[in-house]
């Protein structure tokens, strides 16, 4: 028995809500997928494409974790949102695997909120420094459709709703700056099963949402 129906009926319409069944079997996604759920999230290439193959063909599957440039071809034939881009070079794998595949990927440029140290996820100047080399306007098969991140893993709430008003933030900054015209530029990814209902107040848009729903990991 899962969480799947109680959960999915707090979120809010606006809201799009990503289960995230990473380490979970296929048995346990199933159901929920019955219940109608159509998006899913994954953290690791190998699983994301074995639960691709071996899953019903109308998920909308997201990567949510971590890309290697050299595992994007794995990905990109099948994936609707890479999540967690934070670099150029990643960048121009992705749009040259999605030229080569005649799609256009959607991704989400990871920031680094969080206080715990990571080697993942863009600063704000980095982020500026990104949109506008010349290198970034030739990527015609990616689509920058928004911002992601992970506020600090703490019980202080006072801390994790300034790490969200920071991401909501740099999505204002880039929309206002690279994205005015753009209508695909609109997701806050942010808030996970300790933290969502905290995030949605701060203008998320996109919550992923695992072991809340599945149980403990
Ligand atoms: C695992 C994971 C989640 C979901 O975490 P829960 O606490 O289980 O809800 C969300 N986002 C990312 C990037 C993750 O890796």
């Amino acid at each position: 028995m899962n969480n799947y129906t109680e959960i999915a009926s707090t979120i809010p319409n606006h809201v799009t809500l990503v289960v995230v069944s990473k380490t979970k079997p296929n048995e346990e996604i199933t159901p929920i997928y019955n219940a109608g759920q159509r998006i899913f999230g994954e953290n690791k290439v190998q699983e994301l494409c074995d639960k691709y193959e071996s899953l019903p063909k109308d998920i909308e599957w997201h990567l949510i974790g971590h890309l290697q440039t050299n595992k994007v071809k794995y990905v990109v034939p099948f994936v609707a949102l890479i999540h967690a881009v934070d670099s150029m070079k990643l960048l121009k794998e992705i749009n040259k695997q999605a030229q080569k595949n005649n799609r256009v990927i959607a991704c989400l440029l990871q920031f680094h909120i969080a206080q715990e140290e990571s080697k993942f996820g863009l600063s704000i100047d980095e982020a500026h420094e990104l949109l506008n080399r010349e290198e970034y306007t030739k990527l015609k098969n990616i689509r920058i459709a928004g911002v992601m991140g992970m506020a600090s893993f703490t019980e202080n709430t006072y801390q994790v709703e300034n790490e969200f008003r920071e991401l909501k933030s740099y999505f204002e900054q880039l929309k206002s700056t690279f994205f005015q015209d753009s209508i695909y530029f609109k997701e806050i990814s942010m808030g996970m099963s300790g933290d969502y209902e905290l995030a949605i107040e701060h203008g998320s848009t996109m919550v992923r949402i695992g072991s809340k729903i599945f149980g403990g990991r």
